[in-house]
């Protein structure tokens, strides 16, 4: 008789998780890619503008959503990165498609709110667009600035299965409302074309070394390998201190702990880099503690909008 129980209960199925579908995964690295960028922003807005040793003297090592920083944030409170990008995907899910006027007028809106943190460059040409109604701020070789690579997610997501040259003119779409320059657009295009390579799962980590590397090449984005600690919003300083704390490490948690304990413009090196390894390692990658501190409305909003974003895209 027991001999019989335990011939049963070892040919019992194992009850593991059923594998996920294409679609499921990929639907949980859009949600992951979003959750990263909020984690990202939240993280790091406690170290912006510090430098590496002010890091290491107030804090030791930065790996907790504490808020607090010279915004003096609530635990788990984002800034503009987050609630720009935000603004942005509400415009394409009520457009239906991604629309530059509907874009800055979102981002009008979102100015007229009083968000905590603006960039000035983003502030100066929103008020242009108050003036003249054009949604292209003029081309500037002075607006190199990080503001429009850190909103770019939801074009990443809305565009995702779309040809290159659709998804690149709505990046620009969006992208030129406040940051009209050719080093601001090279950056946003490849991290968006990176943000959908990653999320449909090219286990090759080297398409994206490669990408990297075709980026750097661009007239006047070169940068040296000498680590960059204390980047500034000066998009080429980010993007240097991105790609070297993404491409050193294997996880999340690792990448994004690299990127913050640089300091300087901490919460959008750390939104960009949380979009890129959500996107890449997906919801379980995320430690628990960060998913947990993040502001529980934001968290929704954006998951809601990733996954409203990825329905509207056809997925
Ligand atoms: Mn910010
Ligand atoms: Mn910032």
């Amino acid at each position: 008789m027991l001999w019989a129980r335990e011939l049963i209960a070892r040919n019992a199925p194992v009850r593991n998780r059923p594998t996920p579908s294409p679609r499921e995964c990929l639907l949980d690295k859009a949600k992951a890619a979003y959750l990263g960028l909020a984690i990202g922003d939240a993280l790091g807005a406690t170290v912006e503008f510090l430098t590496p040793n002010e890091i290491r003297h107030q804090i030791g090592i930065h790996s907790d959503i504490t808020g607090g920083g010279w915004l003096r944030l609530k635990a788990g409170q984002v800034t503009d990165d987050t609630t720009m990008s935000l603004a942005l995907g509400k415009s394409i899910l009520t457009q239906g498609s991604v629309d530059a006027k509907a874009a800055a007028e979102a981002f009008d809106a979102w100015m007229r709110g009083k968000p905590v943190d603006i960039g000035n460059t983003v502030r100066r040409n929103l008020i242009q667009f108050r003036k003249t109604g054009n949604p292209a701020a003029p081309a500037s070789e002075h607006d190199a600035g990080n503001g429009a690579a850190m909103r770019l997610l939801p074009i990443a997501l809305a565009c995702y299965g779309q040809p290159p040259e659709t998804t690149i003119f709505s990046s620009r779409a969006q992208a030129h409302v406040t940051h009209n320059n050719a080093l601001s657009d090279a950056a946003c295009e490849t991290l968006i074309l990176m943000v959908q390579d990653l999320m449909s799962g090219h286990e090759a980590i080297d398409v994206e070394r490669e990408r990297a590397a075709t980026l750097v090449q661009t007239p006047g984005f070169a940068y040296d390998k000498k680590r960059c600690d204390n980047p500034s919003g000066y998009i080429v300083d980010t993007i240097q201190a991105v790609f070297q704390s993404f491409f050193a490490t294997e996880n999340f948690e690792d990448c994004l702990m690299e990127v913050v304990n640089r300091g300087g413009d901490a919460d959008t090196t750390g939104a960009i880099a949380g979009m890129l390894a959500g996107a890449c390692y997906g919801m379980d990658s995320i430690p628990k503690r960060w998913l947990k501190a993040l502001d529980e409305a934001t968290s929704q909003k954006c998951t809601d909008q990733a996954l409203a974003l990825m329905t509207l895209a056809g997925h």
